[in-house]
């Protein structure tokens, strides 16, 4: 027989609110202002009457977001902080009602809590008449909820809340926020975890805590060292009392009187053996507790929007709106996928229960950025291929032919690479497709066939550079190739190549404007077979006869638009893009899901393995000693210094300091060259011109120094500061050099002589290998590094790590699943997730 302690009078209370509560059916009516409102007096009562603080700080976490929640889960609540009242605090045994049905339970505006739309609704529905973005979905969406009037629409603007003027609007555009939506998806930059409450009697120096208590006194003091009077107040909850310093904040002081209840979070200190707490943040009891108390979230702000302001805010809507969210997301993957609800993820990704409820709203909301990117890529690359390219259809003879005259045979990955391309445009689908090989690999001869292969039909070819110089080197190899002397020709007759020199042009922005009028006359008549070029290509109007092959190199150096003006310059157009930056195949596979792939993983046999070496700073002088005797053997050298200032202007300065002291202290008996980041384009490429023609010996150069350009005669790559870098640059650096016949060497400097760092480096020392590094970065330093323009063609990933394989996999798992069944997203139950797509992608059609 359990023996009743008799019950206190807070377990009497506690547990006649709870009896009334299930008797109106979880509707939230018990306590006026809502069930979260007892918390104001309860926990005060509670302690006097000597309830565990666990227990107190049980209720407290449990009822705070009572009004936000589903009748089922305040039954749930209830019945559990009940279970607890009988055991440890004797009160009687009750049966809770099951809530209503789920139809009957559907959340109605009056309960939002303590949020007000009653002032905002009726400005929200005329001003809902004034906006036009109400697609059809959206609008049953919003009719489920018109219970009482209507509330504010998702995609109404921030004006429409109480208290939100346009003033706030604009400061509010500044954060990206414009409309209600945008508040639910403004996601905290971290959070400080308040959840920690105790008695002012029981908190130790040094601790980040909560505690409750009533002031008791109020000044307002001036200080030497303060702009402004500090607040001081005294704070008491019965255990004890604590000093609470607000410094250059005399307004604080305003809402303070003796008697005031309030609630304050923050580092407790001691000063003078006095237990002390300096600029906490804290709030009345009696509002809702956005910045005490629990785990509160912390925004990024711009000017004129405070903290406190914009969780007030953000608050209201993400407690009325998150709720009442449909979930875009199917059922069913929903659950085999293990995700939290939308509704619960958006809570908890603003203010969490625990940590671990944050990491799987995290893992919820990220989840379902890959999961629309796949489902946009997909969607492209189906549409893609529904369109028809002109049949190429190159027979293997001719292409022997051609091989038979090449000055090397291609290596394995090159001929299968090449056979990707062979089959794309003999397929009667437009080409779409990536290749991506590492620097050195022979990227540019795998295009080069595909250019032979369309232009021996007599249509017309555009390759792409991102730089003038890299256009010129094209220009030049591809002119060798397609019509030198010894070029090859498709028809075993020897001698007569497969392009006419002056049907291969190049147009970069310093060519004089009268050759640019000569050759857009002759790409719109159709004799020039094939142009070589850089952003000119793009910007000037040029227009073709017959485009049917648009290749673009180093595509990482361009947006998406930009390919796609090229491309438009055609009718569907097969598509080339070629890149150097080794992607994991994880990576590549979510952020080019609408590329075909082909990979180059394998170098051209007789390469010189370059020799690299992690040097500490003091054994600089070795690094110099090697260069001086790779110099005066005829050979030529880069030094690389990392960017050392946010600054390009200080970058430049740094650099300009650094060449002249070189020149005139290490290396004045030869020639250096400087490239940095504030030399206008054509500066540039002069300086790299000079280079490669020899005129200068050693270039001094910050990391703008640029991929793909061929130096053979560079046989040392020095690198300052190489710890500043991650592996895959660096491996680029490397690529610069160990292109002729001459043994080549990477000598890598770090700023300091750290073990962990220099650890990293020596990756470099142990592989060639351009794909293994970019694991280790991207394992060490995230993707940031690969992503480059690419990002720009849709929204930002807020949440998605892409190195969170595991995630990646399974959210393009899904997508796969889902777009085989609906690739359209055309049945009912994917109307909501087609609305969340098109925003996704913001509207942008086409992105590869
Ligand atoms: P990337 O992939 O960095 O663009 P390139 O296409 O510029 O590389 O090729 C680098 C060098 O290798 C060029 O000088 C090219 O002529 C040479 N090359 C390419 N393929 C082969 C091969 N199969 N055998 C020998 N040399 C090759
Ligand atoms: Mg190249």
């Amino acid at each position: 027989m359990v023996q009743l302690s008799p019950m206190k009078p807070s377990v009497a209370k506690l547990h006649s609110i709870f009896k009334l509560e299930a008797e109106g059916r979880y509707e939230n009516r018990a306590v006026i202002g809502g069930l979260n409102r007892l918390l104001d007096w309860w926990e005060a009562e509670a302690r006097l009457d000597g309830l565990s603080e666990e227990f107190i700080q049980l209720v407290r976490s449990r009822l705070r977001d009572y009004p936000r929640l589903s009748e089922t889960s305040r039954c749930e609540i209830l019945q559990g902080l009940h279970r607890r009242l009988v055991a440890d605090g004797g009160a009687p045994e009750f049966t809770f009602p099951p809530p209503k049905s789920a139809e009957e339970a559907r959340p109605t505006p009056a309960e939002a809590g303590d949020v007000n739309y009653r002032g905002s609704r009726d400005r929200a529905s005329t001003a809902d008449q004034g906006y036009p973005r109400h697609s059809s979905r959206s609008r049953q969406h919003a009719e489920a909820f018109k219970t009482e009037g209507q509330p504010p629409a998702l995609d109404a603007p921030v004006t429409v809340l109480p208290h939100v003027g346009p003033r706030n609007a604009v400061a509010l555009e500044r954060l990206g926020i414009q409309t209600l939506r945008d508040m639910l998806y403004y996601l905290p930059r971290r959070y400080d975890d308040y959840s920690r409450m105790k008695p002012i009697n029981r908190v130790s120096y040094g601790e980040v805590v909560t505690v409750i208590g009533t002031v008791q006194s109020v000044a307002k003091r001036s200080y030497s060292g303060g702009a402004k009077p500090a607040t001081e107040a005294v704070l008491n909850d019965g255990s004890g009392t604590i000093r609470i310093t607000w410094f250059n904040q005399p307004y604080v002081a305003k809402h303070l009187h003796n008697g005031t209840q309030i609630s304050v979070s923050g580092k407790a200190d001691q000063y003078l053996g006095r237990l002390v707490m300096n600029n906490p943040s804290w709030e009345s009891v009696d509002r809702e507790q956005l910045n005490t108390g629990r785990i509160v979230p912390v925004y990024s702000l711009t000017a004129n929007i405070a903290l406190t302001w914009l969780r007030r805010i953000l608050n209201q809507v993400v407690s009325y709106w998150a709720p009442r969210l449909h979930d875009p997301l199917p059922d069913s993957i929903r659950r085999s996928a293990g995700l939290l609800s939308l509704n619960d993820a958006i809570l908890q990704i603003h203010y969490p229960d625990s940590w671990e409820q944050l990491e799987a709203a995290r893992h919820r909301l990220a989840f379902d950025e890959i999961f629309l990117l796949q489902l946009g890529l997909l969607h492209q690359k189906r549409n893609w291929k529904s369109r028809t390219g002109r049949i190429f259809d190159t027979p293997a003879e001719w292409i022997e032919g051609i091989m038979q005259n090449l000055p090397f045979s291609l290596t394995g990955a090159q001929q299968r690479a090449m056979e990707d391309v062979r089959l794309d445009l003999a397929s009667g689908t437009p080409m779409n497709r990536l290749i991506q090989g590492d620097v050195g690999s022979g990227k540019t001869i795998v295009a080069a066939l595909a250019v032979a292969m369309v232009t021996r039909t007599g249509a017309q070819a555009a390759l792409m550079a991102p730089t003038s110089i890299l256009a010129e080197q094209h220009y030049h190899n591809l002119l060798k190739f397609l019509a030198g002397s010894g070029s090859p020709s498709g028809d075993g007759d020897e001698g007569s190549p497969l392009l006419q020199p002056e049907q291969i042009r190049l147009m970069i922005g310093a060519s004089p404007e009268g050759e640019k009028g000569e050759i857009r006359a002759a790409l719109a008549d159709g004799s020039i077979k094939l142009v070589i070029g850089t952003h000119a290509l793009i910007e000037d109007p040029v227009t073709f006869s017959d485009l049917e092959l648009t290749i673009v190199d180093e595509q990482h150096r361009f947006g998406v638009e930009q390919r796609a003006v090229l491309r438009s310059k055609g009718t569907d157009p097969h598509l080339l893009v070629m890149t150097a930056t080794p992607i994991p195949r994880s990576l590549a596979l979510t952020i080019y899901g609408d590329l075909d792939l082909s990979v180059i993983d394998e170098m051209p046999p007789g390469r010189q393995p370059i020799s690299t070496y992690v040097l500490a700073p003091l054994e600089r002088e070795r690094a110099y000693r090697l260069i001086r005797s790779q110099v005066e053997a005829g050979q030529q050298a880069f030094i690389i210094y990392p960017l050392v200032e946010e600054s390009e202007k200080s970058e430049a300065m740094a650099a300009v300091e650094d060449h002249s002291r070189l020149q005139s202290e290490v290396f004045p008996q030869f020639r250096l060259g400087l490239l940095h980041g504030r030399l206008r384009p054509e500066e540039k490429d002069d300086v790299m011109a000079r280079f490669r023609d020899g005129e200068y010996q050693i270039l001094v150069s910050t990391s703008v120094v640029e991929v793909g350009v061929d130096i053979p005669n560079a046989t040392v790559m020095l690198v300052e500061g190489a710890n500043r870098f991650g592996l895959a640059q660096l491996h680029q650096f490397r690529g610069r050099i160990g292109r002729g016949a001459e043994k080549s060497y990477c000598l890598l400097i770090p700023d300091t002589p750290d073990a962990v760092e220099n650890e990293r480096l020596q990756v470099m020392v142990q592989t060639n290998d351009g794909f293994e590094l970019a694991e280790h970065d991207l394992r060490q330093r995230g993707p940031g590094d690969f992503l480059g323009t690419r990002q720009a063609g849709f929204s930002d990933l807020q949440l998605a790590s892409l190195t969170d394989v595991p995630l990646i996999d399974k959210a393009r798992r899904h997508a796969q699943a889902l777009f085989e069944i609906d690739p359209e997203l055309n049945q009912p139950e994917h109307q909501l997730l087609a609305s969340y797509l098109d925003r996704f992608w913001g509207g942008k059609g086409d992105v590869s």
